[in-house]
């Protein structure tokens, strides 16, 4: 996991465009504050007053100043003096503007995020205990005023006129010969692209908490849970959260023995909490007995009736819609939460990642896999199998024995520290970079899993942070601190070492990630295991296949949903929750169906994801293709100077920073013709 900073500036500058089709420049200047004439008549004015005017800039720099101008702000004099006063047309002020401005975000984003991480310290370091003031603390968002304060001083508006916004489209044609500079510029331009009133966003706050309140407290007591035959198939304080600890679960299930029960259990249990099936009093509840195939409730040995969850559920995921949706009207670039998560956030359009999703979910492949799975299991596939766990190329030493190497290794967090050089130079590293990089990466033994955190100015440290306990850390904890230090790695070359500050970092979520998961393959290495399995490559393959596979199922699921959304704005939680299980079942039937042989399964819909991180999801798979695709292209050359050569690219866009670091667009086909390969190989054995 890598925490991204909540600094509203970091959310508008995870990129911008603006979708032509749907935000026709007239429509826009309907809804805006300053009259059309007012509006010309700047331009015009503008144009006299310059010996060579850039006319492109002009117009689109009024323009975009306009769409944010709100009555607050002045008058159409006001508007118009402010222009004409403001705007720059010379190349050297231009450039001397875009420093100023380049320095100052570097000041504030860097410092915003070092008060962030000071303030959370006591909440995410395990040492002593957390008061209920350190959690008000940790709670505080620093930033929070920052945009409405840059709007306020008219910083906001500056910019604004005088760096062009950019849409993707534009991006990705014209970045093709852009400098460093010229991307920093766009990126100028992307930072102010909504002006959400502080209410509205105080209220997502609230929704968000309530949310995840929701989502954390989501468990069922599998003690309690009893199958047809009155048995209770699962430790009694055992307690799984939905969908994770469910999901994994079922992963775990397939080598132990009545595995297939307890699995089936489980996704019956996954069935009744889609369908809102799921009794209100068993979620969160040890004390009743529970059978969920005749869906019975039991207290002691008496039968008992109760009431259904009132699709809450559905809910929440329509109060994320309603306050999502009513942010619409203050991002003219981005018209919807749709255009804002595809389009600006990830920088690539909802149909390209739906096109490629598609691809690999129906290729013939997945039929082949599907077989070669069913071969495996001995038996029919179940829905479930879309978590077939059996690819994995484990060791064949125990975790056991591995906590014993890591945690004699590693018995406190100055321990793993004081290895960085050291694992660095394993992976490959050149003795200068890996002490560069270890020096400007902190070690913090963390009271949750584990997560990276990435510093945003230069002269900052990135933390990297896993759990240690008190007698060292165990393997899961160095596995862990490994994928986090891939994202340290790269939050510090991306931060340092790249051309400009304003492209620090990469195109999206799913890079990172795809780092992070680089470095957390290569653990084993790192400790001198080498894996002697002949089969792991194929396998490794094999494995990328079928996890992709489930996820992209999952989220078109989740896309196809927020399309039905915007076509059904006044649906109520009861129609949402049919659209849900509708929309599941028509892309299980077209893509999965064929596969598994069994039609109508609404399993691709239990993600928790979707109600609390909506259109979050489509980030997992883009990030296994893009890992495939640069262990593929990584695979003749030295692993530490390729992290360094594609984490200095900057944050430009997914097409542009892919053709400079694989020389080749993102895309499922990699891994497709690798799956080839592997089936091939499997056959021939
Ligand atoms: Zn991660």
């Amino acid at each position: 996991m890598r925490l991204i900073l909540l600094i509203i500036f970091s959310i508008t500058l995870i990129a911008c465009s603006m979708d032509k089709k749907q935000t026709g420049t007239s429509e826009q200047n309907a809804k805006t504050f300053i009259r059309k004439a007012t509006i010309e008549k700047t331009i015009d004015s503008l144009k006299s007053k310059m010996e060579s005017p850039d006319m492109l800039r002009i117009s689109k720099g009024v323009k975009q100043v306009a769409e944010f101008w709100t009555k607050e702000d002045g008058n159409d004099d006001d508007f118009m003096n402010y222009c004409v006063e403001n705007f720059i047309n010379s190349e050297e002020e231009l450039s001397l503007a875009f420093e100023t401005i380049q320095k100052n975000f570097e000041i504030l984003n860097g410092h915003f995020n070092k008060i962030s991480l000071s303030l959370k310290f006591a909440q995410h370091i395990d040492e002593g205990d957390v008061t209920p003031l350190d959690i008000m603390f940790g709670g505080y968002e620093p930033s929070s005023n920052l945009q409405d304060d840059l709007f306020s001083n008219k910083i906001a508006f500056y910019i604004l006129l005088n760096f062009p916004h950019y849409t993707l489209e534009e991006k990705n044609n014209l970045g093709k010969s852009w400098t460093p500079k010229q991307w920093a510029y766009a990126r100028i331009g992307d930072i102010f692209s909504s002006r959400i009133p502080a209410e509205l966003m105080l209220k997502f706050g609230d929704l968000n908490n309530r949310c995840d309140n929701y989502i954390a407290n989501y468990n069922i007591f599998m003690g309690s849970v009893i199958d047809k035959d009155n048995a209770v198939n699962f430790p009694i304080d055992m307690k799984l959260i939905s969908h994770w600890n469910l999901r994994d679960e079922i992963k775990s299930n397939y080598k132990s023995e009545n595995g297939i029960n307890k699995q089936k259990i489980i996704f019956e249990i996954m069935k009744r909490i889609i369908n809102q099936e799921i009794p209100q009093n068993v979620i969160n509840n040890g004390n009743l007995k529970w059978e969920p195939f005749e869906n019975k409730v039991y207290e002691g040995d008496k039968e008992i009736k109760f009431t259904t969850e009132p699709d809450t559920r559905y809910q929440y995921l329509l109060d994320n819609f309603k306050m999502l949706s009513a942010m619409d009207k203050y991002s003219p670039f981005y018209p919807t939460y749709i255009d804002r998560k595809f389009n600006q956030e990830m920088e690539m359009p909802f149909e390209e990642v739906e096109n490629i999703f598609i691809e690999l979910i129906s290729s013939e492949q997945a039929k082949e896999v599907g077989k070669f799975i069913k071969e495996r299991l001995g038996r029919d596939l179940e829905p479930f199998d879309i978590w077939y766990d059996g690819f994995k190329s484990r060791s064949n030493i125990s975790d056991e024995e591995l906590t014993k190497i890591t945690s004699q290794k590693y018995p406190d967090n100055k321990a793993f520290k004081n290895d960085l050089p050291n694992i660095l130079s394993k992976l490959g590293f050149s003795k200068d970079k890996a002490l560069y990089l270890s020096e400007k990466i902190e070690v913090d033994a963390s009271r949750g899993a584990g997560h990276a955190w990435g510093a945003q100015m230069k002269g900052e440290k990135a933390r990297l942070r896993s759990r240690i306990g008190k007698s060292g850390m165990d393997y899961k904890g160095y596995n862990i601190a490994m994928h986090e230090f891939g994202h340290n790695v790269e939050q510090t070359f991306s931060l340092y070492n790249v051309p400009e500050y304003m492209i620090n970092g990469v195109p999206n979520t799913a890079f990172t990630e795809a780092m992070a998961f680089m470095f957390q393959q290569r653990d084993l290495k790192v400790l001198g295991i080498k894996n002697s399995n002949p089969d792991e490559e194929y396998m490794h393959s094999l494995d990328v296949f079928w996890s992709s596979y489930e996820i992209m199922g999952v989220a078109l699921v989740d896309m196809y949903i927020w399309k039905w959304l915007y076509e059904n704005p006044n649906a109520d939680a009861g129609e949402l929750k049919n659209a849900v299980l509708k929309i599941s079942k028509e892309v299980w039937n077209k893509y999965y169906a064929p596969v598994f042989g069994v039609k109508d399964q609404e399993i691709l819909a239990i993600y928790s994801h979707m109600i609390s991180y909506p259109l979050y999801l489509s980030a997992y798979p883009l990030g296994h293709l893009i890992e495939f695709q640069l262990e593929q292209n990584f695979k003749s050359k030295n692993f530490g100077e390729e992290v360094e050569r594609t984490t200095t690219i900057g944050r430009v866009t997914p097409k542009s920073w892919m053709m400079s670091a694989v020389n080749s667009d993102l895309s499922a086909k990699p891994v497709i013709d690798a799956v080839k390969e592997s089936i091939n190989y499997f056959k021939n054995k």
